[in-house]
């Protein structure tokens, strides 16, 4: 689960991660509220105003503008919210601004310059270990910085077992070049970092930047956490965090009846039962040429209903060429689900792509049979082959 930016600085300032403070607002005269509340708090002149959206890369898109004034303020907030906001990282369309945060300017001129810092934390899946990655080279894209300048990045590898030592974070802060109050500072930060990332069991957090202020304050600018969804149940409080509309209504949707659904970027639609089948036929439909369009296991159940509403979900997807339906028939009989894909396919009425289904176990033939009779343009097969032969024919 993915937090807003402000709700990911508020909940790494609860583990002592030093942030850029600032207020959340729904509209200009808010955002002109919160900028005053700020400027009494921080003594701060400027403030910055933030399209808060579950997308990076917002300042290139014109979602994060430096504000002078109260009067500009309420002109950029006016402006932001509202917008669709383009980045690279959203959809062509952009993304829909409800809310900004208006943070305190920490850019000010001191005795010396201000430096932004990259700081990520997230598992090393081929270690099975945390690791802390980090770079001089922040602010601007991390990926450019891989790309051109690997060597500009650092990791650091935590044991599980062990934690961050104290010499892992002055390591850090050594090699971004910091020394004196900024080093004390910074490896303060990446140990309050660190705690946090491992006591919310998030999955990511992305600091772009970290800022050295110039008067040697290290703080996060910026805030990108993941947090895992198989850890919310420890988290009541962080539930609440889930804005459901930065998340794909259909995913949303099929949660909602309790099928688990994944939107992908292809052009087959496959309903399967059970997970393991479910990654089994996106694998089969790509060995045939085309590519999944989601993922979604039907459970054990797959009545009529439930393939109803699972064939409604398929379809809501505009690049869905075809479908495959992939059954196991164990406990549930074949030919009940073909009952049932019938029942569905006419109680939608309009399918106007193919139907591929496969039916093999308990009543594996008479479910064919049913199928074959029914007079419906679905084709059906019991072996996997077959399905995959099927898929290539109705692609070509
Ligand atoms: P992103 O573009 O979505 O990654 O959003 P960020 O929160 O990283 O902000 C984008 C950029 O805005 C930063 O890289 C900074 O250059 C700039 N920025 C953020 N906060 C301040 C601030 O307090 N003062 C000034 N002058 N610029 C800021
Ligand atoms: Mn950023």
């Amino acid at each position: 689960m993915n937090l807003h930016e402000y709700q990911g600085k508020e909940m790494l300032n609860s583990f002592g991660v030093e942030i850029q403070r600032g207020i959340v607002a729904q509209t200009p005269a808010e955002a002109v509220a919160a900028a005053k509340k700020l400027t009494e708090d921080t003594g701060t002149g400027w403030h910055v105003v933030k399209a808060q959206i579950h997308a990076g890369g917002r300042g290139k898109g014109g979602g994060v503008k430096l504000a002078k004034s109260l009067e500009e303020v309420e002109k950029i907030s006016g402006d932001i919210i509202g917008m669709y906001l383009i980045t690279p990282q959203t959809s062509a369309q952009g993304k829909l601004v409800s809310q900004v945060l208006v943070t305190e300017d920490v850019y000010y001129p001191g005795e010396s310059e201000p430096s932004e810092f990259y700081m990520s934390v997230l598992m090393n899946r081929a270690t099975g270990r945390n690791m802390i990655m980090y770079s001089t080279e922040g602010g601007m894209d991390i990926e450019a910085v891989a790309d051109n300048t690997p060597h500009l990045i650092f990791n650091e590898e935590i044991d599980p077992a062990l934690g961050l030592l104290p010499f892992q974070a002055r390591k850090i802060a050594f090699n971004l070049g910091l020394s004196g109050k900024a080093f004390k500072e910074m490896t303060r930060f990446v140990s309050a970092l660190y705690t946090a990332y491992v006591k919310s069991d998030s999955s990511l957090f992305e600091i772009n930047p970290v800022l050295k202020t110039s008067d040697n304050r290290v703080i996060a600018v910026d805030a990108k956490v993941t947090i895992d969804e198989n850890a919310l149940f420890r988290h009541k409080d962080y539930e609440a965090l889930r804005d459901l509309r930065e998340e794909n209504p259909v995913e949303v949707e099929a949660k909602a009846v309790g099928l688990s659904y994944v939107d992908l970027d292809g052009n087959v639609g496959c309903m399967v039962n059970g997970a393991g089948l479910a990654m089994a036929t996106m694998d089969l439909i790509k060995q045939a040429g085309g590519e999944p369009a989601n993922f979604l296991d039907v459970g054990g159940t797959a009545d009529a209903e439930r393939v109803e509403i699972a064939f409604n979900l398929i379809l809501k997807d505009p690049n869905v060429k075809a479908i495959l339906v992939n059954i196991f028939g164990g406990i549930v009989r074949c030919d009940r689900v073909a009952k049932g894909i019938i029942e569905a396919y006419k109680n939608i009425g309009n399918i106007e792509i193919p139907i591929i289904v496969r039916l093999e176990g308990t009543n594996a033939d008479i479910a064919k049979k049913l199928i074959d009779e029914s007079g419906l343009d679905v084709h059906s097969v019991i072996e996997f082959q077959e399905a995959a032969d099927k898929v290539q024919e109705v692609l070509a």
